[in-house]
């Protein structure tokens, strides 16, 4: 009714007047923040998602956290859901980071910030920040394990290398390529690395929505057609899921013994599944990125946000968004096989001993 409109009204302005207006301009403490995530399909979403949580609820604030499954519309639309209910901040990783303008045109009205997330969201003025690893970086340590582990450096070759890239509307695959091959270029030039498929460009190699299904069946495809009694030496592969799927592909082709051995395989995220396939021999490296540091610091900027103070950032340079340079904090990735994954993931508690039985 109108009355307790009126009321609702004045309870809001008293509060806004008292002593914390400042903060209650910019929300405050107490208010809702929107955690948007894209899937949980992959582990390292639900880690994230949790770490956000734990974090933002010590801090004094609410939380509503969704997943999207890996679908655009729906991702839309719990967005259009948060801001409608009054959500104060968004943090935001994309599934298609040039989805979200329009509805982050409804955040801007409400005035509402937006953090994005791991992920970088494109064509649109309305994000504020951005919180990742240094994905460039990523792409750098998964090329060096190869060059490292076929000794490309003392001159060793020819090898015969695939290549695989993330999904096409995720601006961080072109981050993990384009790191990749600013290393593995040299040696393709050099003809110590030969691309069996002839497969390079981004469009041919990439993956979309990540999905180790379709990077099993690009393998299997690749296997049967430029292969034949040619062996595979190397794959890059950005991403965990996607290497497990490879790597069905390879033991289906007959990889994996002491005549056919598997080749020199990367990966990310340190994913449970994948762990134990290097301890077992099967994949060779992982890159690490502790997303428990990642929420801390999407908290950091959001808590500063919602008080109006200043977020704290590491880049201004790196990240345009087509719209806009985007303010980042990028932490450092880490490069993880059998030698250090103990002290990088069980010692530091990402992993227990019990996740890779
Ligand atoms: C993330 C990776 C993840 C991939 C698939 C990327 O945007 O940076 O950590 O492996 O998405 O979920």
């Amino acid at each position: 009714t109108a009355v307790t409109t009126v009321l609702i009204l004045a309870a809001a302005t008293a509060c806004g007047g008292g002593g914390t207006s400042s903060s209650s301009a910019h929300g405050g403490k107490g208010s809702t923040v929107g955690i948007a995530m894209p899937t949980k399909t992959s582990l390292r979403w639900i880690v994230d998602g949790q770490a956000m949580v734990k974090q933002f609820g010590a801090k004094g604030y609410k939380t509503d956290l969704r997943y999207a499954n890996n679908d655009i519309d729906t991702q839309v639309s719990q967005i259009h859901k948060m801001i409608a209910q009054g959500d104060k901040l968004l943090i935001i990783s994309a599934i298609d980071g040039e989805a979200l303008g329009e509805v982050l045109l409804e955040a801007r009205d409400a005035g509402v910030k937006v953090i994005a997330y791991d992920r970088l969201i494109l064509a649109s003025n309305d994000v504020s920040y951005y919180a990742s690893f240094d994905n460039f970086k990523v792409g750098q340590l998964q090329a060096e394990y190869i060059v490292d582990k076929l000794g490309l450096k003392n001159g060793k070759g020819p090898f015969n290398i695939e290549l695989f890239a993330g999904s096409p509307d995720d601006n961080n695959t072109q981050y993990f390529y384009n790191g990749s091959m600013s290393i593995l270029q040299k040696y393709i030039d050099k003809k110590q690395l030969v691309i069996g498929s002839g497969q390079k460009r981004i469009t041919q190699v990439n993956t979309l929505r990540w999905d180790p299904g379709i990077a099993q069946a690009r393998m299997k495809d690749i296997l049967a057609t430029s292969y034949g009694s040619q062996h595979v030496d190397a794959v890059l592969s950005p991403y965990d899921g996607i290497t497990r799927g490879i790597i069905a592909a390879l033991k289906a082709d007959g990889y994996g013994t002491p005549a056919k051995p598997l080749p020199v395989i990367t990966g990310q995220d340190a994913e449970a599944a994948s762990v134990k396939l290097i301890l077992s021999g099967e994949q060779s490296e992982t890159v690490y990125k502790d997303n428990r540091k990642l929420a801390r610091v999407a908290v950091q900027m959001g808590d500063a946000i919602l008080t109006g103070g200043k977020p704290e950032i590491n880049d201004t340079k790196q990240y345009d968004n087509g719209n806009k340079i985007v303010p980042a904090y990028l932490l450092p990735p880490v490069s993880v096989d059998k030698t250090n994954y103990k002290r990088e993931l069980i010692d530091t508690g990402y992993l227990t001993p019990a996740d890779l039985k």
